[in-house]
């Protein structure tokens, strides 16, 4: 249960070239997306788009291949894309909506789907959850710190950012930096800290780069609507597939890093709580198998 409920597990990626060059990982998301528009199986799709500021995300409603493409690759910031929903449906009209989430987003959406105060017009529009893996997160401001003053780059030139490998990555034109994580900890949002899902539990789809080759994601199908559009994209061959790995990739690594998230975020719950402090409410290190939490 650590990896969340699912039907299927791959190792993924899109077949088409374009994407393989500008996406962050396989391309899963954005081939699902074009896929998914081109067979009106959505009509529009919320994404991280680019924003006014380098590597600053803002939410946009795609509604053609181009737009999901030109929001392709990892922005290591807030992308509020949960916001747009609603305009995505009352401005732009939209009946099926796709969005990606990282897992506290997902989360959001289906406490939202389950308890639709005040979104009842939005809740049944969800017709494609895609779940991005997420182990932590840094606004904005700190990302911009980190990157201009301990990796000594100017963000606007940067052209890819990556986490892998214990280190944080940044690609520019004629360079490939790094630092170690552990120097990037003190940045992250602190709200992450206790939070237990990494693997986006709760998406239709949910994927990221962890457990398979570079080049490649490993993508897990959760429910019927994730695993009919994730197959029928296979089918089409829009997407190809082969078995996750064990030993180098596959489930043990990504089971290792789940679990060490979901463990050391109850240990920040316990601490919190003995201070008195909110914790996300269904958390307890009272339940027999803390990793139940979600
Ligand atoms: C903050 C963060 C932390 C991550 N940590 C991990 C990790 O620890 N391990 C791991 O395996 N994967 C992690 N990922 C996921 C990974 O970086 C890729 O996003 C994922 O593998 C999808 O790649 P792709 O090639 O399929 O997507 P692409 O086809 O490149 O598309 C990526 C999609 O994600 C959207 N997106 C980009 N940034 C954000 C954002 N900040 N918020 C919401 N949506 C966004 C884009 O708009 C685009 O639609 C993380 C992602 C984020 C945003
Ligand atoms: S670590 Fe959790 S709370 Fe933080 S951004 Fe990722 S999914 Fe959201």
């Amino acid at each position: 249960m650590v990896l969340g409920t699912y039907k299927e597990v791959v190792t993924a990626r899109s077949t088409d070239k374009e994407i393989q060059k500008i996406a962050q990982d396989g391309g899963i998301v954005s081939a699902l997306f074009c896929y998914a528009l081109e067979e009106k199986l959505i009509d529009g799709a919320v994404v991280a788009g680019p924003g006014k500021d380098f590597w600053k995300p803002e939410p946009m409603v795609a509604q053609t291949a181009d737009e999901i493409l030109a929001a392709a690759g990892t922005k290591y910031t807030f992308s509020p894309n949960v916001l747009m929903l609603k305009k995505a449906v009352r401005q732009y009209g939209l009946e099926k909506v796709g969005t990606v989430a990282i897992p506290c987003q997902a989360m959001g959406i289906r406490k939202m789907q389950s308890y639709p105060f005040g979104v009842r017009f939005l809740a049944d529009k969800i017709a494609l959850l895609t779940g991005i893996f997420c182990m932590e997160n840094f606004p904005f401001a700190s990302l911009q710190t980190f990157i201009s003053e301990k990796m000594g780059v100017s963000p606007e030139l940067v052209e890819k950012m990556d986490i892998g490998k214990g280190k944080f990555w940044v690609h520019t034109a004629d360079d490939v930096l790094s630092i170690p994580l552990k120097e990037t900890h003190g940045y992250e949002q602190s709200g992450c800290k206790v939070c237990l899902d990494y693997v986006a539990e709760l998406a239709d789809v949910s994927t990221g780069s962890v457990g398979s080759p570079d080049g490649w994601s490993t993508v897990f199908t959760r429910t019927d609507a994730g695993e009919t559009v994730f197959k029928a994209a296979v089918e089409a061959g829009v997407i190809e597939t082969k078995p996750v790995d064990t030993g180098k990739f596959g489930l043990e690594i990504l089971t290792k890093l789940a679990t060490q998230k979901k463990e050391k975020a109850m240990k920040e719950i316990d601490r919190r709580k003995e201070m008195g402090l909110p914790v996300p409410f269904k958390a307890s290190s009272e339940k027999e198998d803390p990793l139940a939490n979600v």
